[in-house]
């Protein structure tokens, strides 16, 4: 998988750097090698975001410190309608403006890292005991958006990344939402805002069947996690056994949720 992924990336790196040549995906100088995308200066804030240390049960931000028994203080005690989340990394200063490379611009080299850093994630997440395997999932399923919002977007993201999880862990892409009202943005809503925000947002898709479905729902960017809340209760009330979650990022700052979530 890992090499199948890497030839990916070669080529994504290899076709843009017919048009741009030598160019870092981040920063844009032209001071990269060829068929590599991300720059010296950069490559390692990548990395710095992507290890950030996370509870390995909710996907939020936690110093190893702060997790005990597998849960965060956020998750302690609680049994929320996610079973558990991971991510590639910390929005941060430069995996957040990847993602935004990737949805706004529909940048092809950052679409494919981002692929293939979720697989990895989802991968290495799947080996810890005493969680849902996400390697296991009967279904995956994208977070949608509304018939008008894609209409006006370039691209869905949840949806490319359900392509990519799908096809790399051999599970079956299942549209299994719709999103029934668009709502406004969540950006400077406090958490009880954004859950009324999207409380009543999502459906089952005519004809998803889901009992005892294990589903991987899947996400670009969260902040509160009230989407991805909402979204797996829909999916448990329509049967699913238990819902885990994958996202490119976790916000921790309302700037960052201009992303939309
Ligand atoms: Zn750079
Ligand atoms: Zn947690």
């Amino acid at each position: 998988m890992a090499v199948q992924s890497d030839l990916l990336l070669r080529a994504a790196a290899t076709a843009s750097s017919a048009l741009f040549p030598h160019r870092c995906v981040l920063c844009r100088r032209f001071d990269v090698d060829a068929g590599r995308p991300l720059c010296p200066e950069c490559l390692p804030r990548v990395e710095k975001d992507r290890q950030a240390p996370a509870c390995p049960t909710c996907g939020s931000d936690a110093p190893p410190a702060g997790v005990t028994e597998g849960r965060c203080r956020r998750c302690r005690g609680r049994r929320p309608p996610v079973s558990r989340a991971v991510r590639v990394g910390a929005y941060g200063h430069a995996l957040g403006p990847l993602v935004l490379s990737y949805k706004y611009d529909a940048d092809s080299i950052a679409a494919a890292m981002l692929g293939q850093w979720l697989t990895e994630a989802v991968t290495r997440a799947s080996q810890l005991a005493d969680l849902p395997s996400l390697m296991d999932v009967d279904a995956v399923v994208p977070v949608p958006t509304t018939a008008w919002r894609r209409l006006r977007s370039r691209l869905h993201v949840p949806s490319e990344l359900s392509r990519v999880l799908a096809r790399r862990l051999d599970r079956p892409l299942a549209p299994a939402l719709r999103r029934v009202r668009g709502g406004p943005h969540q950006i400077g809503l406090t958490l009880e805002q954004r859950i009324d925000n999207v409380r009543g947002a999502f459906k089952l898709s005519r004809g998803a069947a889901l009992p005892g479905a294990r589903i991987l729902l899947v996400d670009d960017v969260s902040t509160t996690g009230a989407t991805l809340s909402e979204c797996a209760r829909v999916l448990r009330r329509g049967g699913a056994r238990w819902v885990c979650a994958a996202i490119l990022a976790r916000a921790a700052t309302a700037m960052e949720a201009m992303l939309g979530v």
